[in-house]
């Protein structure tokens, strides 16, 4: 019978004591649904908005360059949800207001990995903005899960208003059909699916391909962070007053392990001695300077700081925390 608004007027009337609570209360059985995967964190003059995609799942068999017990052991202390399909790992997605500009760091799964995921676009509505205002989608690099949340679900362009920035390099891998009949089966599905999600941005003349160095939006600055992915770049922002965000990408998957063992690899690196390279110079660079990271595949929202612990290093969250008043 209660309808929502009749039982927001028994939760007040509860409160202000003319009834009592225990008629107020009408619950409906537990919550079906988790609140919306949006948190938003001030960064000097830098908006952030982290966008929560889904989660995947990723298998400890995929987890290379350390023997099991040891990674059994580290993935126990941190508590992993894990279930029959694997470990439980993030897809996150960064939005930064920035001046003017409205810059959306990678674009989460859209329908590339099925039900569950390809949450970004709703969170960012939920978050009070409107898609057609971000002007440019930086992309750290071409798989499905950074990339397929360009397209909406009618295959359209997610971002109307948008140029898409790409590196060459991973253009020139993954956009091209003689790559793909040369790859590994298990990688061949991301072709097409980067293909297609580019196209219809690169037939407006909005794809954007970039070398790392070259001047980007919001004076974004592409740090060459290649192994996952050929071509695989990490974004530097600078928000003034010494603060600096890293928007790093795919630079730790297994965040129970790489941090403490950065020289652990994840099976789906492309070169992974180039990736255990980019890690160990990222982790050493934003932990000596102090830079806020944003990690795509790290515990929602994703946001932190990196500090050096024995001889590696440890992810030390950022804390909810209330907005600054506006001046
Ligand atoms: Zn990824």
């Amino acid at each position: 019978m209660p309808s929502s608004l009749s039982r927001r007027l028994l939760a007040a009337l509860a409160l202000a004591g003319c009834i009592p609570a225990a008629q107020a209360v009408v619950p409906a059985g537990p919550p079906a649904v988790q609140v919306p995967g949006v948190y938003r964190q001030v960064i000097g003059s830098l908006h952030v908005t982290a966008l929560f995609d889904g989660t995947v799942a990723l298998s400890r068999r995929q987890l290379l360059g350390l023997d099991a017990a040891q990674a059994t052991r580290l993935l126990d202390h941190r508590y992993v949800p894990e279930d029959a399909s694997g470990l439980q790992t993030a897809v996150n997605a960064y939005l930064i207001q920035q001046g003017p500009h409205l810059l959306l760091v990678d674009t989460g799964t859209a329908g590339c990995f099925g039900p569950g995921l390809g949450q970004v676009l709703a969170n960012l509505r939920a978050a009070g903005y409107d898609p057609a205002q971000v002007d440019a989608v930086l992309l750290t690099h071409a798989h499905p899960d950074h990339l397929c949340g360009a397209l909406d679900e009618q295959g359209r362009e997610a971002y109307p208003n948008a140029t898409l920035w790409l590196s060459e390099a991973d253009a020139a891998y993954w956009l091209d059909p003689a790559s793909e009949a040369g790859a590994p089966e298990v990688i061949r599905p991301a072709f097409a699916l980067a293909r297609n999600a580019v196209a219809p941005y690169r037939a407006d003349g909005r794809l954007r391909l970039f070398k790392p160095g070259q001047a980007l939006p919001g004076n974004a600055t592409a740090l060459d962070s290649h192994g996952h992915t050929p071509g695989h770049v990490s974004y530097l922002f600078d928000g003034g007053q010494g603060e600096r965000l890293l928007v790093w990408g795919d630079i730790v998957h297994y965040h129970a392990v790489q941090f403490a063992r950065p020289d652990a690899s994840f099976e789906a690196d492309s070169d992974r001695d180039a990736a255990i390279a980019s890690r160990r110079t990222l982790l050493a660079q934003a932990a000596d300077r102090g830079w806020w990271v944003a990690g795509a595949h790290m515990p929602f929202p994703g946001l932190g700081h990196v500090r050096r612990q024995d001889q590696a290093y440890a992810w030390v969250p950022g804390e909810f925390s209330p907005l600054p008043e506006a001046p």
